[in-house]
């Protein structure tokens, strides 16, 4: 009977877990789990030296999905979107949904050529499967870990967000590297030709 009770408590408190770290709406982590993922995902990147690649992505005129077609458009939208951004991610990816239209993803192993290149596949993959059965585009940006953050993911993050921010102020529907990970990667590059 302990034992019984014990498995059932650890089974709730899993079950429990799972929610706390889950974004109802697309199943993806929410904001309080990639906080808790994002330092460790950095600590390691530093420490086995390996790239880790963030990428922050907006849909474009969000606000005028929801005001034509509904709220509830809206969130089969929201929603269809984080299932492919998983679908297309690899385990160890962390795919989050960090506002009501924005997804941040981390991924490492990955430099910001790579990244860039994912990001693209992302970006036509949203707009050919036509959530909700609407046009949609999104905005993204990319950047990678780089000593100038220091370990700390608040500047990774705010480096990708100003990518997305160029993104939009350009036309939208496109990808935006920072310029300081991709002079970063080119000054690598050289030095190992
Ligand atoms: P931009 O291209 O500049 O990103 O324009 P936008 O309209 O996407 O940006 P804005 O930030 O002005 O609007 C975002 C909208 O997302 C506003 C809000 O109505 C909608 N939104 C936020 N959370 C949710 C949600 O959970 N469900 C739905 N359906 N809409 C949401
Ligand atoms: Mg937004
Ligand atoms: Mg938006």
């Amino acid at each position: 009977t302990n034992k019984r009770l014990a498995d059932q408590v650890r089974e709730q408190q899993r079950t429990l877990f799972n929610i706390a770290m889950t974004d109802q709406l697309t199943t993806c982590h929410n904001r309080h789990s990639l906080s808790e993922y994002a330092p460790k995902y950095i600590k390691d990147s530093i420490r086995y030296e390996y790239p880790l690649s963030v990428m922050i992505l907006d849909l474009d005129h969000f606000k005028q999905i929801n005001d034509e077609y509904g709220h509830t458009r809206g969130d089969q939208v929201l929603s269809q979107v984080g299932k492919m951004l998983m679908a297309t991610c690899r385990q160890g990816d962390i795919v989050a949904r960090i506002g009501g239209e924005e997804f941040l993803i981390m991924f490492p192993h990955c430099g910001i050529n790579d990244a860039a290149t994912k990001a693209n596949v992302i970006r036509e993959m949203i707009e050919q499967a036509e959530p909700g059965g609407l046009h949609v585009t999104a905005s993204i940006g990319i950047a990678t870990l780089l000593n100038i953050h220091g370990g700390d993911f608040d500047r990774l993050y705010k480096a990708a967000d100003n990518a997305v921010y160029v993104s939009k102020e350009s036309g939208r529907n496109r990808v935006t590297a920072d310029p300081e990970s991709l002079e970063a990667d080119s000054m690598l590059t050289a030095r190992h030709a």
